[in-house]
């Protein structure tokens, strides 16, 4: 069976989304799509970009896919909360302004690791790796 996705490169937004079960690498097994889905069913007539068969399944990142989907739930709840206020509406000022904050949380915490003394002490193999997975987390600040 194979695993599927509508992104490029990997499970997205659309993965951390629908009703579908979630394969160990985040995307979506072929075999075992949700009937309520309206994004993977090949009756949903959709685009497939990216997939792999299932026993070249990496079985890593679906923990990434459910930490994605709890920030899109997070940040839709934050819409509903200021659409139910008398004078809130759907602006895309709220939506960028969201989207800052979300970038925001991820740069602080990716300089917490890029600038801890206890893990710089722990030696300087370490904090290269220690970097590194800063730099996943925090992307634009890579020139
Ligand atoms: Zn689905
Ligand atoms: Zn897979």
């Amino acid at each position: 069976m194979t695993h599927i996705g509508r992104s490029f490169g990997g499970p997205g937004h659309i993965e951390a989304t629908c009703p579908c079960d979630l394969a160990p690498c985040g995307l979506v097994d072929a075999g075992n799509v949700s009937d309520e889905c309206d994004q993977h069913p090949t009756t949903a007539g959709k685009t497939m970009r990216t997939g792999h068969a299932a026993e070249d399944c990496p079985e890593m990142g679906r923990d990434v896919v459910v930490a994605l989907a709890k920030v899109l739930r997070a940040r839709q709840a934050i819409v509903d909360a200021a659409c139910e206020e008398p004078e809130g509406f759907h602006s895309l000022a709220l939506l960028d302004a969201i989207d800052d904050y979300g970038r925001a949380v991820s740069h602080l915490n990716a300089e917490r690791i890029r600038n801890s003394k206890r893990l710089r002490d722990y030696t300087d193999d370490h904090m290269s790796d220690c970097n590194e997975a800063a730099d996943e987390i925090d992307p634009e600040v890579i020139a």
